[in-house]
């Protein structure tokens, strides 16, 4: 017998067709059976019955986080954090490599990430000189925040194979020294290359995915669409480390990598499968591509030179021609397309493709995704609209880069992530974190949503600002839209798959600046508790 919970006294956001808010939820086994009033809900207790008492906390559908890199973020649990409050500088970031260079056998990658040259105390990248200095004896590989660029030692330049007379990758760029000395500094597609050498072990990767999944349920995450990491043998221990249960969070696993996401893409196409393969734990999503660079860099890809730098129009991977022969099989073939395309100039060549595919091979229902959209323009919403686009916007990134982005892109600045945009043209947006580019706490994005925030207080663009339960819509419904998946959840409704997630507050009763304070008190995925704030450690 299936065990019941009556869950009673809450505010229960059901997300539904009318926003209802209502008292209470039944839950057996793994679906929501039904909501309502207290009275209601009490009718159905039977002996295997456990009420639980809500005491006026909102209850929620478990976060969607449409675009997030879980492989990415685990392995970075494995590494070293320059986001860490002890880096403040060069000097403690080199510390902590000579620690970690101790402890690591010979010849072993050292890896740290998250490093920002804007807020390092020194104001640079580290040099190669200084890292060579900490150890001959390992390759060391420094990320930047965004995640296109990094900073490496003499050791891994010669792992890659990389010396003075080696030419820029396409789409990258070795940066060099007056003598024309690489200097050890990677941008976008060297990065990317490099950082595919510096890959991790399976056990690792299982390792990070579990470590990953437990901090997600904590902060109420149930889903997570996955926006690739290192490549084909990822994708396979992601299903794996699902099916074995090691990743709690229902994965729609997003098909390419960080780099040579296009051979995969092609691959996967001939291969005969296509998006929505899977189960309601594990599903194949769509071919993604990554078009242009990143907001923060800044190298995203734009229309009108960079208001910080007038012959600065961004760096692109692809040509419309290029993007269009990988894209218009997959569409004819049953996938969902979609591609990291974070510039005016990246969304419009998406576009473009999308309206070839819709055009020269109609078919029903294709909810082509653009990640990011980051600099929306009114002429691209407008497209989207026509074309029944779900893009995946990023609203935390104003709170993080946001300062950065008025400077490089002024005016512009003010609709990029434009969640009231979207609304107002009933476009179903899904909110994504990008963790580990971001923080993927969902009420800090919900935060952002609703304040449009940068982390100094600055507000970009106040009227594209949403309501509270929008953003908790765009954070769960829309989320489940995007992935063909809306019936089965993203909603409290019966029928549902139950996954919960209990605030330790009302939500319609906190205010704004306080959002992101609010706390996960447990998380039900599938009617199973998987996170447990009152409980030991946050285990269920
Ligand atoms: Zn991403």
């Amino acid at each position: 017998m299936d065990k019941q919970y009556l869950l009673i006294n809450g505010e229960v956001i059901t997300v539904n067709e009318n926003n209802q808010i209502v008292e209470a939820v039944a839950v057996k086994g793994n679906k929501i059976i039904a909501a309502g009033s207290n009275e209601t809900i009490l009718t159905l207790k039977d002996a295997d019955s456990e009420v639980i008492d809500l005491n006026g906390k909102t209850l929620i559908p478990g976060f969607i986080d449409s675009h997030i890199h879980i492989s990415m973020y685990g392995t970075n649990c494995l590494s070293i954090s320059c986001k860490s409050e002890s880096i403040q500088t060069i000097d403690d970031l080199l510390k902590k490599i000579k620690e970690r260079a101790k402890e690591t056998p010979k010849g072993q990658w050292i890896r740290a990430w998250g490093y920002n040259e804007n807020t390092i105390k020194d104001k640079r990248f580290p040099t190669k000189e200084e890292l060579d200095a900490v150890t001959s004896q390992h390759p060391i590989i420094i990320s930047r925040t965004c995640g296109h660029i990094s900073v490496v030692n003499s050791y891994a330049l010669r792992l890659a194979n990389i010396d003075n007379d080696t030419p820029n990758p396409e789409g990258g760029k070795i940066d060099r020294s007056a003598k024309g000395e690489a200097t050890g500094l990677l941008l976008e597609n060297a990065h990317m290359q490099m950082f595919a050498k510096a890959g991790f072990s399976e056990a690792e990767l299982s390792e990070a995915h579990k470590i990953a999944s437990n901090h997600f349920a904590g902060k109420g995450i149930t889903s997570i669409h996955d926006a690739t990491g290192y490549g084909l043998d990822n994708l396979r221990s992601l299903q794996a480390d699902t099916q074995k249960g090691l990743i709690k969070q229902r994965v729609y696993a997003m098909v390419g990598a960080l780099n040579n996401a296009q051979e995969i893409v092609k691959h996967m196409v001939q291969a005969g499968i296509f998006t929505g393969l899977g189960d309601t734990k594990f599903k194949i999503g769509p071919v993604k591509l990554f078009l242009d660079g990143s907001s923060s860099g800044p190298t995203v890809w734009t229309r009108d030179p960079y208001t910080s730098d007038s012959t600065n129009y961004g760096i692109h991977y692809f040509s419309q021609e290029e993007v269009d022969e990988l894209f218009l099989p997959a569409h004819e073939n049953g996938w969902q397309i979609t591609a990291h395309a974070q510039g005016d100039a990246a969304v419009d060549m998406l576009l473009n493709t999308i309206e070839k595919a819709n055009q020269f091979y109609p078919r029903e229902n294709t909810r082509h995704r653009i990640e990011h959209a980051g600099i929306a323009a009114p002429d691209l919403i407008e497209r989207m609209k026509q074309q029944n686009v779900v893009p995946i916007p990023n609203p935390a990134f104003l709170y993080e880069y946001g300062d950065g982005y008025v400077k490089n892109y002024g005016e512009r600045a003010t609709y990029m992530y434009p969640m009231n945009d979207y609304k107002k043209a009933d476009i179903p947006a899904a909110i994504a974190s990008d963790c580990p580019i971001t923080d993927f706490t969902p009420m800090r994005g919900i935060h952002a949503a609703v304040s449009r925030q940068s982390s100094t207080g600055q507000v970009i663009g106040e009227d594209k600002t949403v309501s509270i339960l929008d953003a908790i819509r765009m954070y769960t419904w829309n989320g489940a839209y995007a992935s063909f998946e809306e019936n089965i959840k993203g909603s409290i409704e019966p029928g549902k798959l139950a996954d919960l997630v209990l605030l330790d507050c009302s939500i319609m009763d906190a205010e704004i600046e306080k959002l992101p304070e609010v706390q996960v008190e447990w998380t039900m995925i599938d009617g199973e508790i998987v996170y447990n704030q009152t409980k030991e450690g946050g285990r269920a």
